[in-house]
């Protein structure tokens, strides 16, 4: 008798399923109730691996890859794991360029190591099992997957985070739906195939991660809707964190910040401005983590700024300040406004504007420059929407405020309850104490660029999904797996 390969595909998955069903110990068994996914074969996958027309498919294709994920042991994960480093590695170059190309943010050099630090991301290395012996047995803690996971992901670091959530999700065990942010599709797709394909070269299953080649809000709801997603993954801004709350699931929210860097007068004044400098202008401030409002203490404000000039930075005045917010903010239209107060209007960001070179702005406002700067600075009040917006932008407003306690004040302020990420110059234990209680941020770094807070020169964790406001912080391996008990009550002890 003679099959088709649909049917031979089929005939695989039903023996597949018994199999996991007569084992016992397969933490696959509890999701075998929704196991009834179509044959690979019906799905409509575009020319490139793991990449469907449909949200659906990706789904199915997800979830049949995880029925069978489990027979996979950590060693294999690992392997699979190296190789999205490698390959990320041996395409950093290609796909810093890809992704400039396409989004039209941020800018080459930054994307190249932004990809060198995705590929840092921990593996399996960070998964341990802990245990707990008494006088009635032993328990087990286990680090389970969780099945399959709907990722999100942002156009600010649109192949970072697929680089570094897979790492992450894998090493964990699960398999991954992505839906990628619609400006940035192509490369994401590109991405998507690319990993696909160098994991089954060291023997891994096909559609180990998958995603909608249209990404949109529906096929993001139809994500968060559908019950063979397991866990939810938002990497974005406010609008998608909450949409991912409201959908009943489990959801990691990594949403946006502010992050306010307070300067005191006992700071290194001329490190400082230079930490400042390298943190903000990085890939032209599209990272969240990056430093977006300076509060410096009046005594010290003149040399910093100073500092930041030697830095690459240019000072604007204010009537140039003027001009630039009237290039790079709009008004709010419609009857309920919720942008930013400002001289009697609602003011929000006008998204062509994000991530540009410094120098475009200074040319659109007709400031002459002698050479391109790093960035632009200038002097607000903290009322100023430059301060009060996530800007994400090469344009870093200094307030002068009297004293610390001012600062830190207004700080806290300025972050808007995000739990995101502060930073701090100072050489006075007190006053970096004092500020890091009260701004309560996921990340806290003192004396350094902001990018120490992931792992730039610094002994802190890489990672592209900061979830503050869920409160997982700097996510790993660990993040993305369910703390299974195993418990052995039989007094087995070896003491
Ligand atoms: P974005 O929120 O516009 O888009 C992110 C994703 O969410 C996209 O796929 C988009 O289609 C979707 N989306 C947007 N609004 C939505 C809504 N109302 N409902 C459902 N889905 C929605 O963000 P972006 O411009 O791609 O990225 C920049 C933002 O992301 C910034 O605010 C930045 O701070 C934040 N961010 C946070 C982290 C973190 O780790 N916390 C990392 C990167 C970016």
């Amino acid at each position: 008798m003679k099959y088709t390969e649909q049917e031979i595909e089929k005939i695989v998955q039903e023996v597949v399923k018994h199999a996991i069903l007569n084992d016992g110990n397969n933490a696959l068994k509890q999701d075998i109730s929704v196991a009834e996914t179509p044959a690979n074969n019906d799905m409509q996958m575009c020319d490139q691996e793991g990449v469907f027309n449909k949200m659906s498919d990706a789904i199915d294709a997800a979830h049949n890859t995880y029925l069978t994920f489990g027979n996979y042991s950590m060693k294999d994960r690992q392997r699979f794991v190296d190789a999205i480093k490698r390959l990320t590695l041996d395409e950093k170059h290609k796909l810093a360029r890809m992704v400039v190309d396409e989004t039209n943010l941020g800018n080459y050099e930054d994307k190249i190591l932004k990809h060198e630090l995705a590929a840092m991301t921990y593996g399996t290395e960070i998964l341990y099992t802990s245990s707990k012996t008494g006088d009635t047995g032993l328990s087990l803690i286990e680090m389970a997957p969780f099945g399959v996971i709907g990722a999100t992901t942002p156009v600010t670091n649109p192949t970072e985070t697929i680089i570094n959530n897979s790492i992450s999700m894998i090493a964990a065990g699960n398999t991954v739906v992505f839906n990628a942010h619609p400006s940035s599709k192509n490369v994401c797709a590109y991405l998507v195939d690319r990993i696909n394909k160098v994991i089954q070269e060291v023997g891994g299953p096909a559609n180990i991660i998958t995603m909608v080649r249209e990404p949109s809000m529906e096929s993001l709801n139809e994500m968060s809707q559908s019950p063979k997603i397991n866990l939810l993954v938002g990497t974005g801004g406010p609008g998608l964190v909450r949409a991912l709350l409201k959908s009943g699931k489990k959801a990691i929210g990594a949403g946006a910040g502010n992050p306010p860097v307070v300067v005191d007068e006992t700071a290194i004044i001329p490190k400082a401005a230079k930490d400042i400098i390298a943190g903000h202008s990085f890939d032209n401030n599209i990272v969240c983590i990056l430093e977006k409002e300076v509060f410096v203490v009046d005594r010290v404000a003149n040399e910093l700024i100073e500092n930041m000039k030697q830095n690459g930075a240019f000072y604007i005045t204010k009537e140039q300040t003027d001009k630039l917010v009237d290039l790079v903010l709009e008004a709010d239209s419609g009857t309920n406004p919720t942008g930013c107060s400002f001289q009697n209007r609602k003011l929000h960001i006008k998204k062509q504007w994000v991530g540009k070179d410094a120098y475009k702005y200074l040319e659109q406002i007709g400031v002459t420059f002698s050479s391109k700067p790093k960035c632009i600075i200038c002097e607000v009040d903290f009322n100023h929407p430059f301060v009060q917006l996530e800007l994400l932008m090469p344009i870093l407003p200094i307030v002068r405020v009297q004293n610390v306690d001012e600062g830190i004040n207004l700080a806290v302020k300025a972050e808007h309850g995000n739990r995101h990420t502060a930073m701090m110059h100072s050489q006075n234990i007190s006053n970096i104490s004092k500020f890091a209680k009260a701004i309560n941020t996921t990340i806290f770094v003192k004396n350094a660029p902001s990018l120490a807070g992931i792992g730039v020169n610094s002994e802190s964790v890489i990672s592209f999904t900061i979830a503050g406001p869920t409160g997982e912080g700097i996510t790993t391996a660990k993040t993305f797996t369910r703390a299974r008990h195993c418990v052995l009550v039989d007094g087995f002890r070896i003491i």
